[in-house]
């Protein structure tokens, strides 16, 4: 009898220890209360507060949009302006004490007088509902929903459309940068234009006889443009006057040169590969000169269609060039668009190596969308390579989805994530895709259920990862260990000694990422303090 009772004692134990044993992770991830928002008083931690914020897409809208979100790292000057906007710009323009129409056959703005035809004032585009809408679709993805047409053409189609509107970055940079602003962004590489027309001229005169096997020797026709004075003040000059443009329009006090204030600016200058080989080593000799003259510009990048006929018969070339350049120039830094590509836009045979040999002889320290990584060639043996060596992925939702078709599973996003790849979440073409950051992260956050801790993660790679120079925050790029100095960095009473002040003046890698994280002490603070807003207009 006594036996029977000490063995239903200790069934029972058992029972309660498997019953506490299933039931507390189960409780630990169980659904909020519903019928709360997530700043209501008793929601609980920062983590149980972003759970509740991912009932409705407008709660975590609320949410991410004031999260501080880094860096976006991937983000196209040229794509990022809102059709409204260039629309109001447009108006606005006068060359030659011409003002700009719209040709509603062609799509396109035109100095072209108004005819009873097809070209129209900007002013009758306004006030037509039809032509205007005709207009908004066509200048960006807002006409590609429901997506009954190819996203892809849809999208290249948009920018002869909208950059017809002569659009210039001075004027769609300080649009990003309130924007990102809004957003509580503290960082941005922006891809745009840095070599002026007339530099790349001189070079084309230099490279009449261009040879492919002969890149010494070509380097050598080209490089006495890199010696001279007045052409190197020319491009720093074009910097400055755009500069001054933007400063002149907007409050933009400190955003580009400098390192401190919440958000700062620098630039990833681009070359473009669908061009010849020529055209490519020229434009990458410039680009990574300008990279070497001037600290506005932290890397370069290689933009256009990965899938247009000239991008794919050159590539093997174009990483040739890069190699040589790279090793010759003093091994500036290269995040490289590669892997832009899915079965619908391309054979198999351009997948098969892409992202590897843009990382092998490439040098990208970082790869642009890597949307077809499932066709690499020892797949397990590169994603490897890119584990151990930090090669971050920019990952680009919303425009995979519109130019690819691809999205949900069918992304590589969580593969990247369980083969221990550092991501990081961008914009692309923000405004052609009729997005921005908080919605990037809206949608990776849905799609693939995020937690805080995932979100903070990545917010903190786009830091990590980004170009700025100097030392990191962190240590072997683990965000819990933070350097000594900067221990308390994320108590509520934290700071700056003298010790630290000097590392952040001497490291502007570790200032941003300082200036993050007291962004994310202060979020979490208005999170349990019921979230007012101080209102102040940053458009
Ligand atoms: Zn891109």
């Amino acid at each position: 009898m006594r036996k029977s009772v000490a063995l239903s004692i200790i069934v029972l134990g058992l029972f309660l220890l498997f019953m506490e044993g299933c039931c507390l992770p189960l409780l630990a991830q169980s659904k909020p209360v519903t019928g709360m928002v997530f700043w209501a008083k008793d929601a609980g931690t920062p983590s149980q507060r972003f759970d509740l914020a991912k009932q409705s897409t407008p709660e975590l809208i609320a949410f991410m949009r004031r999260m501080p979100k880094g860096a976006d790292l991937h983000n196209h000057v040229s794509g990022a302006s809102y059709s409204e906007l260039i629309l109001a710009r447009a108006e606005n323009i006068k060359e030659n004490n011409k003002g700009l129409n719209y040709d509603v056959y062609a799509n396109a703005f035109t100095d072209m007088p108004p005819n009873k035809k097809n070209i129209i004032s900007i002013q009758e585009l306004k006030n037509n509902p039809a032509f205007l809408a005709q207009f908004l679709n066509a200048a960006s993805m807002r006409g590609w929903f429901p997506n009954t047409t190819n996203g892809h053409d849809h999208f290249f189609a948009a920018f002869g459309c909208f950059s017809s509107g002569k659009g210039k970055p001075e004027e769609i940079i300080p649009e990003i940068w309130a924007r990102s602003r809004y957003e509580n962004l503290q960082y941005l590489e922006l891809m745009v234009q840095c070599v002026p027309d007339d530099v790349s001229k001189k070079a084309d005169d230099k490279l009449k006889d261009f040879d492919m096997d002969k890149l010494e020797e070509m380097f050598e026709k080209i490089a006495p443009l890199t010696k001279d004075q007045a052409i190197e003040e020319s491009i720093r000059q074009y910097l400055n006057e755009r500069e001054k443009k933007i400063l002149e329009e907007t409050d933009l006090d400190y955003a580009i040169t400098g390192n401190d204030g919440d958000l700062v600016i620098r630039y990833i200058v681009q070359v473009k590969r669908n061009g010849t080989p020529k055209d490519f080593f020229k434009e990458a000799v410039l680009s990574i000169w300008a990279v070497n003259i001037d600290n506005r510009i932290v890397g370069l990048n290689v933009v256009a269609p990965e899938d247009d006929p000239a991008s794919q018969k050159n590539f093997d070339d174009q990483m040739k060039i890069l190699d040589f350049l790279w090793n010759k120039m003093g091994k500036p830094k290269f995040t490289l668009h590669a892997g832009e590509l899915a079965i619908r836009e391309s054979p198999v045979e351009a997948m098969k190596n892409r992202i590897r040999d843009t990382i092998e002889k490439g040098h990208a320290l970082r790869i642009g969308h890597g949307v077809s990584i499932g066709w690499e060639m020892n797949v397990a043996g590169l994603l490897k390579k890119m584990r151990e060596q930090g090669i971050l992925v920019e990952i680009c939702l919303s425009s995979n989805e519109g130019i690819l078709d691809v999205k949900d599973k069918d992304h590589p996003f969580l593969f990247y994530r369980r083969a221990g790849v550092p991501v990081s979440i961008n914009t692309d073409d923000e405004g052609v895709n009729r997005s921005n950051l908080t919605m990037e992260f809206v949608k990776a956050i849905q799609r693939y259920d995020l937690n805080y801790d995932d979100v903070k993660e990545l917010i903190r790679n786009s830091l990590e990862y980004s170009f700025l120079p100097g030392n990191s925050l962190f240590e072997n790029r683990d965000y819990n260990r933070i350097i000594p100095e900067f221990k308390e960095v994320r108590s509520q009473e934290w700071k700056a000694g003298p010790t630290a002040e000097a590392l952040r003046k001497a490291n502007p890698k570790m200032n941003r990422q300082v200036i993050l994280e007291r962004a994310l002490v202060e979020f979490e603070k208005s999170l349990l303090n019921g979230f007012e807003e101080q209102y102040e207009a940053p458009f």
